[in-house]
């Protein structure tokens, strides 16, 4: 793989970035990722506009525009892309350094999603660790160093992810997913007041349900309503919806056939793709 760092492209064992930058030394920076399909990068201006919020909250500029940072990503596809038909995660991380930002842009290979995801559901647990309050840390932020998804991404065991409760002990988000609930034919997501990191897929279901006159509804929702919840499932970019079979030791559902979730499942692709702010805005 080739990656850009601060105006040049390395090939990947060179890609070493100097301890000196204060960003790395100090834990100044934000970052995204970005997935494509069918290499062209996925709700690009939606992922600019978050890196520039967070980089905003950190008193950072990103020293692009959206369309020349696209071009650089559009670049560094087709210098990457293994095949016609592979696909790329891209993580965009801006780092502080001085009155500068440097920007780094690192590409892997999309990882294949196994089957059994979307026809078995995975398994979830409640994360020990709590999402600081909004007043401590701006849940918008996304940054590489937050330890309550750190640490809980360290202690997953056989866990897909683990929901992180917020500060109040109500359903937060995973350490890298949004989670929704389904009850009563009703979807039923945290609203951002909970301290959700705004998800791109999340933002994308919701678009769906309405789109579809599937009642959504965004609210506080205590830990125990996961645990009397029809139907559970996390969103996140580079798988998209993900079942989720059993929650702790409970076994929620084994038949993803029908109910929400498949309808919903069959329905994301095509709706991600016509929707015309995934792909506009550059
Ligand atoms: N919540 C957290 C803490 C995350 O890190 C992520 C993604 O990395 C998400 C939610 C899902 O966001 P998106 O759908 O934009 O990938």
């Amino acid at each position: 793989m080739q990656n850009y760092i601060a105006g040049r492209w390395y090939d990947e064992d060179d890609s070493l970035i100097s301890a000196l930058i204060t960003g790395v030394l100090n834990g100044e920076s934000v970052y995204e990722v970005v997935r494509t399909y069918n290499g062209l990068p996925f709700a690009f201006r939606k992922h600019f506009d978050r890196l520039k919020r967070s980089a905003a909250l950190m008193s950072m500029e990103v020293p692009f525009t959206c369309k020349e940072l696209n071009s650089i990503i559009l670049e560094g596809i087709d210098k990457n892309r293994p095949s016609p038909s592979g696909d790329l995660r891209i993580r965009i991380v801006l780092f502080g350094n001085g009155e500068n930002v440097l920007p780094a842009v690192i590409y892997a290979l999309l990882p294949s999603v196994s089957k059994d995801i979307y026809e078995l559901g995975v398994k979830i647990a409640i994360s020990p660790y709590t999402k600081p309050s909004g007043a401590i840390v701006d849940p918008r932020l996304k940054i590489p160093g937050a330890s309550w998804n750190i640490r809980t991404r360290k202690n997953l065991g056989d866990n897909y992810d683990m929901i992180i409760l917020n500060e109040k002990g109500n359903v937060c988000e995973g350490s890298f997913s949004n989670v929704f609930l389904v009850k009563d034919g009703r979807v039923i997501t945290p609203d951002i007041g909970s301290g959700v990191l705004p998800g791109i897929t999340r933002d994308n279901l919701i678009g769906l349900c309405r789109s579809i006159e599937i009642n959504v509804v965004e609210r506080p929702v205590a830990a125990w309503e996961m645990f009397s919840a029809d139907e559970l499932f996390l969103t996140h970019t580079s798988v998209g919806i993900v079942p989720i079979r059993k929650l702790e030791e409970k076994i929620l559902i084994e038949d993803f056939t029908d109910g929400m979730t498949r309808l919903l499942l069959d329905n994301f692709e095509d709706y991600i793709m016509t929707e015309d702010s995934n792909w506009s805005g550059l």
